[in-house]
């Protein structure tokens, strides 16, 4: 029996399949999958259709009051609602990541998610996945990995995922996206993207699924996880 609420902390670069990886690792523990990337998506699709550039700090600063992101789940699956209205859908177009990475960069952005991100670890054993999870948002997590992979490993298994969901793309331009995402999530003053110096990194560009999930309970293990 654990007393205290345990938490996995996932962070790493744009299509290292933290999602995909986090989402099994919830499962097979019975811990709360907790995506944060949804919610700077969910605030991007807000000041999208409110005409905002995503460049424009200051409006997207005065916005960001007016955007109500609030999280449920419906059989173990996350939903973002924006407003009351379930956008989880629509915040996976490509457009609406290129906007997350331009609005996380923002003060403004981060501390209107930054209480709801840690209100959800308080009581329940997660998973949360993003960028400073290990560093900002759950210092104290029990269990921290860096999970990445090479920047054309990457840039593949999300050319698949497109194809597979019969949209057009271009590897190329899918690769140079990845590298200038990560770039700026890695040089933005707040909150960037690093490795936490207790988190330990895996790069998955040689591993299946199932080894990078077996290694992920490994570690939560070896930080004091009793699993039945
Ligand atoms: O992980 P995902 O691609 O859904 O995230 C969209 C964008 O949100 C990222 O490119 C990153 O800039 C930002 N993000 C962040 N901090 C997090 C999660 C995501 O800055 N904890």
């Amino acid at each position: 029996m654990q007393n205290q609420a345990f938490a996995i902390a996932v962070d790493g670069p744009a299509g290292a399949g933290k999602s995909t990886i986090a989402r099994l690792v919830a499962r097979q523990l019975g811990f709360v999958y907790v995506d944060t990337g949804a919610m700077y998506r969910a605030i991007a699709l807000y000041t999208l259709r409110r005409g905002i550039s995503p460049q424009d700090e200051e409006a997207v600063s005065a916005a960001v009051p007016e955007a109500e992101i609030t999280i449920c789940y419906e059989e173990g699956i996350q939903k973002v609602l924006l407003n009351g209205e379930d956008v989880s859908e629509k915040i996976r177009r490509e457009e609406v990541g290129k906007a997350a990475s331009a609005v996380s960069a923002y003060p403004a952005v981060r501390a209107h998610l930054l209480g709801l991100q840690r209100s959800l670890a308080q009581t329940t054993n997660v998973i949360m996945d993003g960028r400073d999870i290990g560093t900002c948002v759950l210092p104290g997590a029990q269990a921290k990995v860096f999970l990445t992979a090479s920047p054309r490993i990457r840039a593949m298994r999300r050319y698949k995922e497109l194809k597979e969901k019969g949209e057009m793309c271009n590897l190329q331009e899918i690769e140079q996206d990845i590298i200038e995402r990560d770039q700026k999530d890695m040089s933005r003053p707040i909150a960037p993207l690093k490795q936490a110096e207790d988190a330990v990194l895996i790069d998955s560009s040689d591993m299946g699924i199932d080894q990078v999930v077996s290694a992920i309970i490994g570690t939560a293990k070896s930080k004091g996880l009793m699993v039945r």
